[in-house]
């Protein structure tokens, strides 16, 4: 008997289990020979960032920091940035010179866009599809064109297919998609604008950090006595691009569409920046998270900030207002691969969520659809998550610029962030020739252990 308990014991199955072999299974092909080192660094220790609070004496805390060994990321960041631009400017002075555009390419620009379309099956083609699965019965050319961009293969679609046809449903309806937009730019008609300049990071945020390989843990934060609120907070380091990203400026209207438990939020706030932060949630439980994290670290008699914070709890895929916001972030839920690796509890990965996990990108896709209806014309959006999955990143993007182009008049254009994210290289590893289409990805490592993070920013022409 007790051996047997034992064995039943051994060959139980965690969350975290299912998750590292999803993950094993689904992303070797997209990620390659980096893989490994990735694996390495999301089971191993996170890495923080340390941001102050402005609404608290933090000097204090400042000389305990740098007597740790710790930086202030402003300073490296503006010499790094500093140098970028030189390295632009030159690049620039030297296209000018070879300035020697063909009308040829001229006329070629004039080419009526086809635009991809998202292929909505019907009950009976559904079931057509799903009877030549598994993977390995699919018609050869749909299989090789779907492995060839990379876009991760479902893992053990047997398995899927088996357990939960629904959820297949719309795996096939994504692929297709993919499958589909095999096209350039011009082909589709997406436009493209470049951010050559590096972000600015606002004057106001104070953000400490310790060089790559450095692991060394920040101090607690401490209560100010005097204001009631603590004095700075830590947090992923790649939780800090979606919030440069949005390139805040004195005075904006900005939506938080997924914002609890906060982080973002605070960041944003710690900007002294938005005129106004709506801060909103699917969830009364997530919200007041938020609320409390919000009480830790702005004072309640501060009623300049107070004011401009408002509160509120709707399905985000719903928009309720319509070109209010200049600024519109969705932080959306996703497979949350370092929370999925750490802990079994609450985890997507439990078999009786895997329909929710694999609906992540209809509704993740639903939500930046949403968003670009509430951002006002010259507005722009940031898409983030913190997986690595390229169906919930670039897949999501690709799926709302479809539904946007189909359903609406809307016209919008993908912010190249390349450029202006090299800087930051110094701080995270940035995942580079990956064959992204519109985002950015930071790339966990053992020297660098924060994200991943994915972030895409779309601007709102009209
Ligand atoms: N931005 C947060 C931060 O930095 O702390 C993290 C956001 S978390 C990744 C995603 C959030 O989206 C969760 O709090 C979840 O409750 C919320 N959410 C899920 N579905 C939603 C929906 N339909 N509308 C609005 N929020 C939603």
């Amino acid at each position: 008997w007790y051996c047997q308990r034992r064995f039943r014991r051994a060959a139980k199955v965690t969350n975290v289990d299912r998750a590292l072999e999803y993950f094993d299974t689904a992303l070797p092909p997209v990620y390659g020979s980096r893989w490994p080192s990735i694996r390495l660094a999301l089971l191993s220790k996170q890495k923080y960032v340390a941001v102050l609070n402005n609404f608290a004496d933090h000097e204090p805390i400042i000389e305990e920091l740098h007597d740790l060994g710790a930086m202030d990321i402003k300073h490296k960041y503006t010499s790094m940035a500093e140098s970028m631009k030189t390295v632009e400017a030159t690049k620039m002075k030297l296209s000018e010179t070879k300035e020697c555009v063909s009308q040829d390419q001229d006329d070629q620009e004039d080419a009526k866009p086809v635009r991809p379309s998202l292929i909505k099956l019907d009950d009976d083609e559904l079931a057509a599809r799903a009877n030549r699965a598994p993977l390995d019965r699919y018609p050869e050319e749909y299989r090789h064109r779907a492995l060839a961009q990379e876009w991760c293969c479902p893992p053990r679609l047997e398995d899927v297919l088996n357990r939960d046809f629904q959820g297949l449903e719309h795996w096939i309806e994504e692929t297709d998609v993919f499958v589909d937009t095999v096209q350039g730019d011009e082909e589709i008609g997406l436009k493209r604008e470049v951010q050559k300049v590096p972000f600015s990071l606002p004057s106001m945020l104070k953000i400490f950090s310790f060089g790559k390989g450095d692991i060394t843990t920040f101090p607690k934060p401490k209560l100010d006595p005097h204001m009631k609120v603590l004095t700075h907070y830590m947090m992923d380091g790649a939780s800090l691009l979606p919030v440069l990203a949005l390139d805040l400026q004195p005075g904006e209207r900005v939506l938080d569409l997924c914002a609890a438990p906060g982080g973002k939020t605070l960041l944003a706030l710690q900007t002294m920046l938005p005129g106004l932060m709506v801060c909103n949630d699917l969830t009364d439980g997530r919200l007041r998270r938020l609320k409390s994290v919000l009480k830790q670290y702005i004072p309640s008699n501060c009623s300049q900030i107070q004011d401009s914070i408002v509160l509120t709890e709707r399905n985000g895929c719903i928009p309720w207002e319509r070109e209010a916001f200049d600024k519109v972030l969705v932080d959306a839920p996703c497979l949350t691969d370092r929370h999925v690796l750490k802990e079994s509890d609450n985890s997507i990965f439990y078999p009786k969520r895997a329909k929710e996990r694999l609906k992540l990108p209809e509704l993740q896709s639903e939500l930046l659809v949403s968003a670009l209806h509430m951002v006002r014309p010259g507005g722009s959006v940031v898409y983030s998550t913190c997986t690595l999955s390229p169906l919930q990143n670039d897949g999501v993007v690709q799926m709302a610029l479809s539904r946007i182009w189909q359903e609406t008049t809307i016209d919008c254009c993908v912010v190249d962030l390349t450029p202006a994210m090299r800087p930051l290289s110094f701080l995270y590893r940035l995942g580079s020739n990956l064959g992204l289409r519109y985002g950015q990805i930071l790339l966990p490592s053992l020297l660098a252990n924060f994200g991943p993070m994915y972030v895409a920013k779309i601007k709102r022409l009209k």
